[in-house]
């Protein structure tokens, strides 16, 4: 007898199970995608224990027929497809016929259904996958799927759950992630017996994303609106016809920075999904503006043909893969950007009357982040800065080169990962009680109302009132008082004369005394080579000079002699680590963010005050005068609300 057998199902539904099922909220996110598929609107569950000792899903979808009840069970059973070509559509979240019958053969099982057309419902009942019981059940339309005792019969794969703790955080994440994709539809989540979750249909995405993160975040973020586009493709893509993108949303502004990904939530089509294409997407939608290892919060619903995305690539059904990826890519970062550049926001002095606002952790995007994703460096890697090293000045001043140790500058969010269940409402105020101050003051605005705190365009009325440490600039405005760092304001405005000089080729260079020579290993004579036209454009006027020796005849204006040569190293630098695979466009900007920053104004150093109004009014001119080129704020704003709120005038 030879040595191959065919398994039995039971074994392959268990095998199946170790990748569809693999924790709790695993269990829970092929449920409720079936609620989903099965039309309901409202969306009950109920979990014990973090999701071991039981996970209740019922829904008030189309139901099923009694034979269609224990088909269900049966492996690869689907209503949803039938043909090999559904494969290249699919509109529904699920298609494998795989997670019933691999849930069940993993834990103790009832399904309660009835289809709307039936009098009567059925119960099923399994453990370990074998069919207990099926019988008649009086019930009401819908589904209910109760799954008790995880891995019961598994004790390897019950070892790997985490505390009750971390695997309910899971489920609410996910759980949150999907409310938000359906703000026309209602969902409780209860642990324990305590409400984590209960929202109910709303008109539109801003309506529920208030009511699950609350109005303070609201806030800090960016309605993208309905944005659509259409690309034409290729004339010889046999794929035919032009492809169209649309992407709703909200995003964050620069000035919240988180330090992971959990604040990202991207769906495509509807499915909740992990994709590193889109998230470098939006990585490069804030570049130059963020630091980097900076992430924005970003909700972001792309749709597009049913054709353009793969969704089978993967068991759990979390990883897409597109077809014509660079678009989807790129259309999503160029919306996203334009949001942000149209809105030029301006960093605020987190107010001391209101607690930082914290935004919401996400366990399903951690989980990107712990599993299969490559180093940070190479996810943000396209265009790329060097390293807050390579800024001047912050290591002369003995400061620590990464800002976000400075904490009275810096308006990162706290890292430490917020309350997992503040979802309900807004934060409330912690405020002690004031006591009643008489007002013997007098009002601030007479007869009128506070002034609403303006735009950057108000940048342009500023005055100048002095500096502090001779590094930044105090000002005083219509709507607030103003710091401003000279150094990265100055960056910002040199990088963009030097785009704007180079893209009409008419960079102004210097001639040097006598010419720079200077060493080269193989490597860097390599990316030399590549990048050489460029530098030339950029103003650095060189020429190889013998075996590995460069010779550099005149630089950029502005650009100390003594500094020539290390702003062409750190160009190779940045060249040979990052940017290999970029755009000419991306090595452009990198190479001109590393000509500013050495050009630039240092900290520490004291400005005349007609200087100072100049760098002020050169700085309200740039296209992005709320962060250099590297992602450092610029300015900090304290506006008159946030004086009056300090000053409990309001
Ligand atoms: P798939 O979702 O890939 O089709 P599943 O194993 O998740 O596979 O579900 C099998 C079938 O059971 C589905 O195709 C659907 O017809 C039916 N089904 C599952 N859950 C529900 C539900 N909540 N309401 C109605 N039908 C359901
Ligand atoms: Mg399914």
């Amino acid at each position: 007898m030879g040595r191959i057998r065919v398994l039995s199902d039971n074994v392959a539904n268990k095998i199946a199970a170790g990748e569809v099922v693999e924790r709790p909220a695993s269990v829970v996110k092929e449920l409720l995608e079936n609620s989903l598929d099965a039309g309901a609107t409202e969306f009950r569950l109920d979990v014990e224990a973090g999701g071991r000792r039981l996970i209740r899903v019922a829904d008030n979808g189309m139901g099923m027929m009694r034979d269609d009840a224990l088909l269900a069970f049966e492996r690869h059973a689907t209503s949803k497809l039938s043909d090999v070509k559904d494969l290249l559509s699919i509109a529904t979240l699920g298609f494998r016929g795989e997670a019933l019958p691999s849930i069940a053969s993993v834990s103790r099982l009832l399904l309660e259904t009835r289809a709307r057309e039936e009098t009567v419902g059925t119960a099923v009942e399994l453990a370990g996958g074998k069919i207990l019981r099926c019988d008649d059940a009086a019930l009401a339309g819908g589904t209910i799927i109760t799954v008790r005792d995880l891995f019961y019969n598994v004790p390897a794969r019950k070892k790997f759950l985490r505390t009750e703790q971390t695997e309910i955080a899971h489920v609410a994440s996910l759980i949150t992630h999907y409310s938000l994709a359906h703000p026309d539809k209602s969902f409780l989540l209860r642990h324990n017996n305590s409400e984590l979750l209960d929202v109910t249909p709303v008109a539109s995405l801003r309506e529920r994303v208030y009511q699950v993160f609350g109005s303070q975040i609201l806030e800090d973020l960016l309605d993208l609106g309905d944005q659509s586009r259409a690309f034409p493709l290729p004339v010889d893509d046999e794929q035919g016809g032009p492809r169209r993108f649309r992407l709703r949303g909200f995003v964050s502004g620069p000035q919240v920075q988180r330090l992971n990904r959990n604040s990202i939530y991207l769906f495509v089509n509807g499915r909740l999904i992990r994709d590193r294409l889109l998230l470098h997407a939006l990585s490069a939608a804030y570049h130059n503006l963020m630091p980097p290892a900076c992430y924005p919060f970003a909700l972001l619903f792309l749709d597009c043909d049913l054709e353009e995305v793969d969704v089978n690539v993967h068991p759990s059904k979390t990883e897409v893969r597109f077809r014509h990826g660079s678009l989807a890519h790129d259309f999503l970062r160029d919306t996203i950007r334009d949001a942000l550049m149209a809105q030029r926001p301006v960093s605020r002095i987190p107010s001391p009357a209101q607690p930082a606002a914290v935004l919401p952790y996400s366990e399903f995007t951690q989980h990107v982040e712990n599993l299969n994703f490559p180093a940070a460096g190479e996810i943000r890697g396209v265009g790329e800065m060097p390293g807050a090293g390579a800024i001047a000045g912050a290591g002369e001043l003995g400061l620590p080169e990464n800002p976000s140790a400075l904490p009275e500058f810096t308006l990162g969010r706290p890292p430490s990962p917020p309350p997992r269940f503040a979802f309900a409402d807004a934060p409330s105020s912690t405020e002690a009680p004031r006591l009643a101050v008489p007002d013997t003051h007098g009002p601030l605005f007479p007869g009128g109302t506070l002034p609403e705190p303006e735009s950057l365009e108000a940048l342009k009325d500023l005055r100048p009132l002095g500096q502090i440490h001779d590094s930044f600039i105090i000002a005083a405005g219509r709507d607030g008082l103003w710091i401003i760092d000279q150094h990265v304001a100055h960056e910002r405005i040199l990088f963009e004369q030097v785009l704007a000089a180079r893209g009409r080729n008419a960079v102004e260079t210097q001639g040097l005394l006598m010419p720079l020579v200077i060493q080269l290993t193989p490597a860097e004579q390599l990316e030399y080579a590549r990048i050489a036209e460029e530098l030339n454009a950029l103003g650095f006027d060189t020429e190889p000079f013998g075996n590995r020796t460069l010779a550099v005849k005149s630089a950029p204006a502005g650009i100390g002699a003594s500094d020539v040569e290390k702003v062409i190293f750190e160009i190779l630098e940045i060249s040979e680590r990052e940017l290999r695979k970029a755009s000419l466009d991306d090595l452009r900007r990198s190479m001109a963010a590393s000509i500013a920053c050495r050009a630039a104004i240092k900290i520490n150093m004291k400005l005349e005050p007609a200087k100072m109004d100049w760098l002020l009014r050169a700085l309200a001119a740039t296209s992005s005068p709320m962060s250099c080129p590297h992602g450092r704020p610029i300015a900090l704003r304290y506006s008159t609300r946030d004086i009056l709120k300090s000053f409990h005038r309001i």
